[in-house]
Parts: C-alpha cells; structure tokens; sequence
C-alpha cells in the first residue's frame, strides 16, 4: 500500500518523470496497482479512531486520500519541487480550490489579463459573488503588476505563457513584489510541464495544472492538480479540497500517472516541432505573425529562456485574411484535429474568432486580445513535415477564400 517518494532531487527531469511516484505495493507490481474503492475498512473501532484523530497513517475514505491518486500527487510533487500534491477532478477545480484556500471576501486579487477563459469566469462570475475584488493586469509588465497591488491584495494568479497570446511573465520579478506586499504567488503551469518550467524554484507558493494537457497528455482524462510549496499551504489546501470537494477518481489518476511516464520525451518533441512549424509560419506569406516564445521575435523571449529550458509546444499566429481566412482554414486541414483542448500527442488546431469566441463579438475579443486572424495550435508529436504540410494545404485554401493584398492567388 505504501509508496516511496524519496526521490533524490538531484536526478534529472527525465529521469523522474519515469521514477517518480512509482513505489513498493503489495505482491510487487512494477506499475501502482488501480485502487478502485470510495472507502477503506478499519480492523478495529480503536484503529477506525486513531486514524481520525491522525495518530495512525492509513486511508479512509477516497475523498480524503486514495492510494493510486497519492502515488500521482507525490509524482507531481516531485517533479515540480513541491512538498505534496492535490489531484482534482480538473484544472478548474484545481484553480477554484488553491483560489478558494487563500483568499476570503474582502481580500484582493491580481490575476493576469491573458489567462484561461474559464479562470477569468470564474474571477468575475464567481469570486465576485464572494466578495473577492478582482484586477487583471499585463502581468509581463512588471511596474503594472506592482501598480496593481493594493493593501488586501492576497494572491497573484499568473499564467505563463499565457492563453492564447502567449505572452511571457518573469516570475522571479512578480514574486518579488507578491512577496513585498505580503501576498502569495500561484502559476498556472499548464503550457508548460514541470518538465520546461518549475514556477517553485522561481519563487512561486504554489503552481497548479490542467492535468487534462500536457501532463497526461493523451486527450483521454479531464483533471487538475495543486503543487504548494509548503508543508502548512499543504495541510491546509487539503482540509479545503476535502470540504469542496473536486477530487480525482483513481481511474484518472492512474492514467494521468501512466502519462507522466513519457512526460520528458513528449516534451523534448512538442517543443522541437512547435519551434519548426512556427519557424515555417513565421516565413509564410498568408501569416501576418507568429508568437512563439522559442522564436527571437517573441517579446519576452530572453525572459522565457531565463525561466523555461524550451519554448512547449503552443503555437499562436495571425492570419492576414482575418475571420474568413480562418474559417477557411479550419476547414481544410486534415491532419490536425480542429478542436479544443491542447498538449495531446496528436496537433489540435482551433480559431477563436469563429468557434470559442465567435459569440462574443468582435470588438471583445479584439479587447480580449483576440484578433480575428487569431490560430492557437497546440503542435504534436506527429513527423513535423506532416504537421506542416497538412498546415501548407490548409493555408493554401485560406488565402483561395480571401483575396487580400499579399496572397498567393
Ligand atoms: C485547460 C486549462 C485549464 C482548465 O483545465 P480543465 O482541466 O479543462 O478544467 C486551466 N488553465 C489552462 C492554462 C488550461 O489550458
């Protein structure tokens, strides 16, 4: 039942990506064994006593701890650098339950402008409602982020890089002024994996993933994970995960745990053909521009390589044909999938302005920093000359659907 987490740190990412989390059980399985039950028996009523009063280590109820979720939850851990991890049943509720733990009505918090759609839902839609004040600020400009401290500021949300524009944070500088102004630092790592970005070395408390990207990796589970750096942060994350509620059912956790596995590969791939394609678009006549924190042209490039070992494997560029370009686009590639989500093995290809946020209208989304040319591309780990020619194709039928200055036809 028990698992050994003693991995020593100075093993490499890679490494640990393999190792981590995987321990000893019961009969000798080299893989942690799926323990698919809600609820644990106690030998006897004292045993039953000893382990709520927390005198005795042992599981009791699936909610408050599950071996095949604790086995996932130390891999995390030790990949980010973290003292323990909280598996959530997505990376929403991972972000509601951290924000939920540190922030009570009447406090503040910054969040960046860029971030998860969802997250700023759930800022102004439900904090609000809890009377948390909210300020989203361009958290890649440092004097604003400080501007936008205030006295009950309590936690700095960031994502870096953000979605969709990608735009860079230095979280050294961000922690620094968190940390002057008494607040806690959370990151959102999701675009990134431990694997490219450990935001706890960097001064964050606490980093917290979509588990649903690149961290399992496969488009087959929807979970999220809380990484404090702390043992307090930890035991209190838990009591409020245990009162909300969002846990991760083993079945996903022994997935998500089987996906970290390759984690370090995955990686090393997505990042080398994600700098190529956006290389290729980047020289591509139907392409206004491409942002990509690999590429020099990315405004915080040197910030992201001070950060990251790589630029991931997201993609954002402009189409100079705009919404009909897109459409046009969307509906000619072959290989890509055309969807949401990002960070699965196979390339998934999505424009904003006619899908996800077609409803909003354009001048929002142009506020939102959503243009109408605007591709997300989250690339896979599929021959980069196939991605890439299936893009080619794809354009190719953008710019037959618009007739621009500049086009090819
Ligand atoms: C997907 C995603 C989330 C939300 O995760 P779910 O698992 O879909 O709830 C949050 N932040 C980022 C950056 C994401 O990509």
């Amino acid at each position: 039942m028990t698992h050994d987490d003693a991995h020593s740190p100075d093993l490499s990412p890679e490494t640990l990506s393999v190792h981590a989390g995987i321990g000893r059980y019961e009969n000798r399985p080299v893989v942690p064994p799926i323990y698919e039950t809600s609820t644990f028996s106690f030998d006897t009523v004292e045993q039953g006593a000893a382990l709520f009063a927390g005198r005795e280590k042992g599981y009791i109820y699936s909610r408050m701890g599950n071996p095949t979720v604790r086995a996932l939850e130390n891999a995390i851990a030790t990949l980010e650098g973290g003292c323990d991890g909280l598996a959530c049943g997505s990376g929403m509720a991972a972000i509601h339950t951290a924000l939920a733990a540190f922030l009570t009505a009447g406090d503040h918090l910054v969040c960046s402008e860029a971030v998860y759609g969802p997250t700023s839902n759930l800022v102004d839609q439900v904090l609000t409602r809890f009377g948390i004040e909210t300020t989203l600020v361009d958290t890649s400009d440092t004097r604003a982020v400080a501007g936008a401290m205030q006295r009950n500021t309590k936690v700095v949300f960031v994502e870096t890089p953000g979605n969709p524009t990608l735009v860079v944070s230095d979280l050294q500088a961000v922690s620094a002024i968190a940390h002057e102004h008494g607040a806690r630092l959370i990151v959102g790592n999701t675009f990134m994996s431990p694997i490219l970005q450990q935001p706890l070395s960097l001064g964050a408390d606490v980093v917290v993933h979509s588990l649903t990207k690149f961290l399992n990796g496969h488009a087959d589970v929807v979970g999220g994970v809380i990484i404090p750096k702390t043992d307090e942060d930890y035991a209190h994350l838990r009591g409020i995960l245990n009162h909300l509620g969002g846990v991760l059912p083993p079945f996903e956790a022994f997935l998500v745990h089987r996906g970290i596995r390759t984690l370090a590969l995955r990686m090393e791939k997505h990042s080398r053909s994600a700098l190529e394609v956006a290389k290729h678009l980047e020289a591509h006549p139907e392409v206004e521009w491409v942002r990509y924190p690999g590429l020099e042209s990315h405004p915080q490039h040197e910030v992201h390589l001070k950060q990251c070992r790589s630029g991931g494997g997201m993609v954002t560029f402009e189409l100079k044909g705009g919404v009909e370009a897109g459409r046009a686009m969307m509906n000619a590639v072959k290989l890509c999938g055309l969807a949401v989500s990002l960070g699965g093995v196979e390339s998934l290809i999505q424009h904003p302005a006619s899908m996800t946020h077609a409803i909003m209208g354009q001048e929002a989304r142009a506020q939102a920093g959503i243009s109408d040319g605007l591709v997300r591309l989250s690339v896979g780990i599929e021959a980069v000359d196939d991605v890439i020619a299936d893009l080619d194709q794809a354009l190719v039928a953008a710019s037959q659907a618009t007739a621009h200055p500049g086009s090819t036809v």
